[in-house]
């Protein structure tokens, strides 16, 4: 062990005892910075002013988004409690889906409070729970603030939709694709009972081709797999669909095996087989009247072997090959028919009715198979999202995933407030106007929390290039006369009713960040050791 002298001295001037009571400070201290630099990290990102990140992985792999938990993710943090950060955005992104950097900025300003409260003093348990009263005092003002909203009001639905597309890298299409998201969620409940959407029920489809504007809603299937073998049909009405699990192709054992087959007459006898093994497959799959037939992947073996492909295309029917098999409940769902698994039980009350499978193209080079005019449709939906390269489609599928979420967030919890940073600087006011009514150290604590909050705005008015103390100053006094929903216009670049700009949120992110910040900071003031058991 090594001991500085400065360490030494201060030991020798602790009361006999070796105990080294400056641990659990150095501890906390090197905890706090290190989750505030993960916060400092990606504060440039937030808000619609704010920078993206381009992240370069190991592999070469290179990503360019906004997303707070998507840029936590692929960071490589070794810190333990900078990783309770990177877990915090990804709670967040669990249960809002949004805001998942704003909660990590605001875990991080909530720290820099903690610290200077600890420097003068205070336990850190005491922080700790007025932390948490503070919290939960926020949470009740946000409430009162916010106001209620209807499912079919659907232009407060596409306006918070909106805001949280706008901060995106593809914020420009934010106009085509908050109508997407309000219509997909809206397609896929029943909006007077449920009050949760299962994000499983809407199926992303990513196609490199186009633009992000070609990105459009189906109602139906969209494959990106061509339609296997030589010459397929290209189009099918009055479709017959079969879903299959079992394979075409001639059976394999589980174990390696080799047939050595010596002469010419016993060479015809396996080819004959083979064919006629296949050959009573497909009559089967004939007989029940089926057209299109899906196959799911198969490790072991060709899941359609080009024999069979060969039969297929003969009596006409469709076939999308290498249909994944975490795809097949999706699908099964959407065509309200069950996947096949054996042979016996390919018959006609086990397929599928559509009006339409056909290969159309979309708006690049390439092409999708489409099933559309389902009969008994599930409740699902399909979004074809298309893109010009790799790195925009997949930052459109994250937006996208993103604003859904928003939506969600509405129909769990369907409450609004105004975004922009008006929520923060309400709360910083009204909290801090509850601290002069309570005494001791909450009263200091619940200061430092509510000042704490207002690194949002600041930071907005930071990213947007305006002078941020003035910002914040004017919003800070906006407010003060009463002003609920003055807000940062970044647009105008001055403080207006942000409520005429359109920039709404769901309650649900705001609170749950807050909740979710003051949790994790939490749990960090009370860590007062690492132990270490790696070697
Ligand atoms: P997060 O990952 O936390 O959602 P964002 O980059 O999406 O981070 O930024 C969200 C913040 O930006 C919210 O505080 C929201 O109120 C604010 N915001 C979004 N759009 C606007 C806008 N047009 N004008 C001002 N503030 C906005
Ligand atoms: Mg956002």
């Amino acid at each position: 062990m090594v001991v500085t002298k400065a360490a030494g001295d201060r030991r020798m001037a602790q009361s006999g005892a070796f105990k080294d009571k400056s641990k659990p400070r150095d501890i906390r201290s090197s905890n706090i910075t290190a989750a505030k630099a993960v916060a400092d990290a990606i504060r440039t990102s937030l808000g619609p002013r704010g920078m993206d990140k381009m992240i370069q992985a190991a592999n070469g792999d290179v990503t360019i988004t906004n997303d707070g938990a998507t840029i936590l993710k692929q960071m490589n943090v070794m810190h333990p409690a900078a990783k309770m950060l990177v877990e915090l955005s990804r709670s967040q992104d669990i249960e809002a889906g949004d805001g998942t950097t704003s909660v990590v900025v605001i875990a991080g300003s909530l720290l820099e409070a903690a610290e200077k409260l600890l420097s003068r003093g205070i336990h850190p348990s005491a922080i700790s729970d007025a932390f948490q009263r503070a919290a939960t005092k926020s949470v009740e003002i946000l409430t009162k603030m916010s106001r209620p909203i209807e499912l079919n009001d659907r232009e407060s639905l596409v306006q918070s939709a909106s805001t949280s597309l706008n901060s995106k890298v593809v914020s420009q299409h934010s106009s085509q694709l908050a109508p997407l998201a309000v219509d997909a969620v809206l397609k896929v409940i029943d909006p007077t009972k449920d009050h949760n959407v299962d994000l499983k029920d809407i199926k992303l489809i990513c196609q490199l081709g186009g633009t992000v504007d070609d990105t459009e809603l189906v109602d139906g299937l969209v494959f990106t797999q061509r339609p296997a073998g030589a010459n397929p049909p290209r189009k099918v009405e009055k479709a017959k669909i079969g879903l299959i699990q079992f394979c075409i192709s001639p059976p394999k054992t589980d174990m390696d095996h080799n047939v050595i087959v010596s002469d010419y007459a016993a060479m015809d006898r396996v080819l004959k087989e083979e064919r006629a093994y296949i050959l009573n497959i497909v009559k089967q799959i004939k007989k029940a009247g089926c057209n299109v037939l899906l196959v799911q992947k198969s490790i072991l073996r060709d899941a359609v072997s080009d024999l069979a492909l060969h039969f297929l295309d003969k009596i006409k029917v469709m076939v999308i090959k290498d249909v994944e098999r975490e795809d097949i409940e999706f699908i099964s769902k959407t065509l309200s028919c069950r996947p096949i698994a054996s042979l016996d039980h390919f018959t006609p009350e086990n397929l599928a009715s559509a009006d339409l499978v056909e290969e159309a193209s979309t708006g690049g080079t390439n092409k999708v198979v489409k099933i559309t005019g389902i009969q008994n449709m599930g409740r699902t939906v399909t979004v074809l999202v298309q893109g010009s390269n790799k790195l925009v489609l997949a930052e459109a599928e994250r937006s996208l995933h993103d604003a859904l979420c928003v939506i969600r967030c509405l129909v769990r919890q369907r409450a609004l407030i105004a975004g922009g940073g008006a929520p923060e600087t309400e709360v910083a006011l009204r909290l801090s106007e509850h601290a002069q009514t309570v005494t001791g150290v909450d009263s200091y604590c619940f200061r430092a929390y509510a000042d704490a909050l207002e690194i949002i705005p600041l930071t907005l008015a930071e990213n947007a290039g305006l002078n941020s103390i003035a910002t914040v100053t004017e919003l800070r006094n906006r407010h003060a006369q009463g002003e609920q929903t003055a807000g940062i216009n970044v647009r105008k670049g001055a403080v207006t009713n942000i409520l005429e700009e359109e920039v709404v949120q769901p309650l649900l992110v705001s609170t749950s960040a807050i909740n979710l910040a003051t949790e994790t900071v939490r749990s960090i003031l009370k860590i007062d050791d690492i132990v270490n058991t790696m070697q």
